[in-house]
């Protein structure tokens, strides 16, 4: 079984302080793979700092050079991959960036080459902000050869005239009507590969993600930790769960624990698996 950790929203908004609290001891052990905005536009997004919320400026990603340096390092070192996250992740008619647009062909190809310089290393995951995609969205990052971390589906751009469609579909159905949790494989639509994530946030469930993560164990599949560098500190909404770190620890520790497991970035588990 493969298991790797996806986290959203590193930007010029990001200290490298933030992410060595968050995943200095963690990223010892494996690859975080940091989904990164290239030019955040300071909206209403929780990664933005309250101070800069809703002045719609727009902040590139090398302005922070301590941070460039950071992630260069990191990247280097193996404890950290560098994925796409939008271009601007805040639209100030709050639509969802990746959804819809005439530009997105533009935003990601831009996107990508742009963090492939500054950070020098090579990008093939897309992450949709607010894991909001469409047609538009899924059909521009498969032109850049990219694979989409989260699913799209069939009612956010997976093509209906496409047999591998339905496929792909009628295999998750029947998984969910056995009373399975979870997705616990990437998924082949052709021309990109889609790979689910397991919400690690205030809102989830330490038992729903630890029967998914069993579930993939015992299919020899994946599972794919999506949580924030930004509220790991975070207590849970559950009175009964401890706070949003210590959520990500315990599926650490499961992960460590099992000798089939193993831990690997979400580029090389998408790239490789099927
Ligand atoms: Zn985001």
């Amino acid at each position: 079984m493969q298991f790797c950790i996806r986290d959203d929203d590193t930007s010029f908004f990001t200290s490298p302080e933030q992410l060595e609290n968050a995943y200095g001891e963690l990223s010892q052990h494996g690859p975080i793979s940091l989904a990164v905005v290239p030019f955040h536009r300071a909206g209403t997004s929780k990664g933005v700092p309250e101070k800069y919320r809703g002045r719609w400026s727009v902040h590139p990603l090398h302005e922070n050079r301590s941070l460039v340096e950071y992630l260069r390092q990191g990247v280097s070192a193996g404890r950290y991959e560098v994925m796409l996250h939008g271009y601007y992740h805040d639209e100030p008619d709050g639509h969802w960036e990746f959804q819809r647009g005439d530009d997105l062909g533009r935003r990601v190809a831009d996107g990508r080459r742009y963090l492939e310089d500054l950070i020098e290393t090579k990008v093939r995951v897309f992450v949709a902000p607010r894991n909001g995609i469409g047609r538009e969205g899924l059909r521009a990052i498969a032109r850049e050869g990219l694979h989409l971390g989260g699913v799209a589906g069939l009612r956010s751009g997976w093509p209906r005239c496409s047999p591998r469609s339905w496929r792909t579909w009628l295999r998750l159905r029947r998984w969910k009507m056995t009373g399975q949790f979870g997705v616990p494989w990437v998924l082949d639509l052709g021309d990109h590969r889609e790979i689910p994530g397991n919400a690690v946030t205030p809102l989830s469930r330490s038992s729903a993600n630890e029967a998914t993560f069993r579930a993939a164990v015992s299919v020899d599949g994946v599972f794919c930790v999506f949580t924030h560098y930004w509220e790991l500190e975070t207590p849970s909404q559950h009175s009964d769960e401890p706070i949003v770190g210590e959520q990500l620890r315990r599926l650490v520790d499961l992960s460590r624990s099992n000798p089939r497991v193993m831990w690997r970035s979400v580029g090389d588990v998408v790239s490789t698996v099927l």
